[in-house]
C-alpha cells in the first residue's frame, strides 16, 4: 500500500531535491508547496499589492495553482519556475506566508491534490496542519552554515554575485519568520523522524528517508497500491 510522506524544515535544508529523488524512486508524486507561496509573492509583485492587502487575497483566491510533470509551479496554467527563484522573492515570501487567509487557501488546495496515497509534500506545516495523518513524517534540518554555504553554490553556478554573509543572514532572518509566526509556525512535531543533512550527501540523505518509507510501506503489505 502507498502512504504519504510530509517533510518540513527550514529553508535551505534541501527539503525539495530530496523530495523529488525520493518521488522518483518510490514513482510516487512531489508537491514542493514552497513554490505555491513563492507564487503568491510574484502575483504580489506584478500586481504591486501589499503582503497583507485583501487585494492579493483575492487574487489568490481567483488564481489556478497545478504543477507540471516536472513538478514546475503552474500559475493560471503558465509555468513561473523561473520566475520565483529570486533572493527577492525568498523575504517577500516569507512574509506573505504570515498571511492566514493566503495559507488557508493553498492548504485546502493541497490536501485536494493529495487526497489520495503515493504524495510527498515538502514545506513547513505537512506535518503540522497539511497532512496531519502522513504515515512518514520527516523534520529535515541543517546547520545555518552548511545551508548559507550550500545555497551559495547554487548562486554561483547560476552567475549571481552574492556573498555569503548576506546569504547566512538571509537564510538566518527567513529561519526566524517561520518560526516565530502566529499562524502554522515551523515546528518539528513528536512524531517526526529528524534527519540533519549538515554532513550528509544528497544521496545518503535520500537513501534513509528511504528507508524510512520502506519500512513503512512493508507494513503495510503490497507496495503497488
Ligand atoms: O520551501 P521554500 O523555501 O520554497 O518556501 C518559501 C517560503 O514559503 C518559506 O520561507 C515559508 O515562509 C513559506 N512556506 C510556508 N509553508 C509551506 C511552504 C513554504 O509557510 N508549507
Amino acid at each position: 500500500m502507498k502512504i504519504n510522506i510530509a517533510i518540513d524544515g527550514p529553508s535551505a535544508s534541501g527539503k525539495s531535491t530530496i523530495a523529488k529523488a525520493l518521488a522518483k524512486r518510490l514513482n510516487y508524486t512531489h508537491i514542493d508547496t514552497g513554490s505555491m507561496y513563492r507564487a503568491c509573492a510574484y502575483l504580489a509583485l506584478k500586481h504591486d499589492l501589499k503582503p497583507e492587502a485583501i487585494e492579493l487575497v483575492d487574487l489568490v483566491n481567483r488564481s489556478h495553482f497545478g504543477f507540471s510533470e516536472n513538478g514546475h509551479i503552474l500559475l493560471n496554467g503558465k509555468d513561473i519556475d523561473a520566475k520565483i527563484r529570486s533572493k527577492h522573492v525568498d523575504l517577500l515570501t516569507s512574509t506573505i506566508a504570515q498571511n492566514q487567509a493566503i495559507r488557508s487557501t493553498l492548504v485546502s488546495i493541497q490536501q485536494q491534490i493529495a487526497n489520495t496515497k503515493g504524495f510527498i509534500l515538502d514545506g513547513r506545516d505537512i506535518g503540522s496542519v497539511v497532512l496531519k495523518d502522513a504515515e512518514l513524517k520527516v523534520f529535515q534540518t541543517a546547520s545555518i552554515e552548511s545551508r548559507a554555504k550550500r545555497r551559495l553554490t547554487e548562486y554561483q553556478i547560476k552567475g549571481i554575485d552574492v556573498d555569503y554573509q548576506t546569504i547566512y543572514d538571509e537564510i538566518k532572518l527567513r529561519d526566524l519568520q517561520d518560526q516565530s509566526r502566529e499562524h502554522s509556525p515551523l515546528i518539528q512535531t513528536e512524531d517526526a523522524y529528524v534527519l540533519d543533512t549538515s554532513d550528509l550527501t544528497i544521496e545518503q540523505s535520500v537513501n534513509q528517508v528511504y528507508e524510512w518509507a520502506k519500512e513503512l510501506i512493508e507494513e503495510r503489505g503490497d507496495t503497488n497500491d
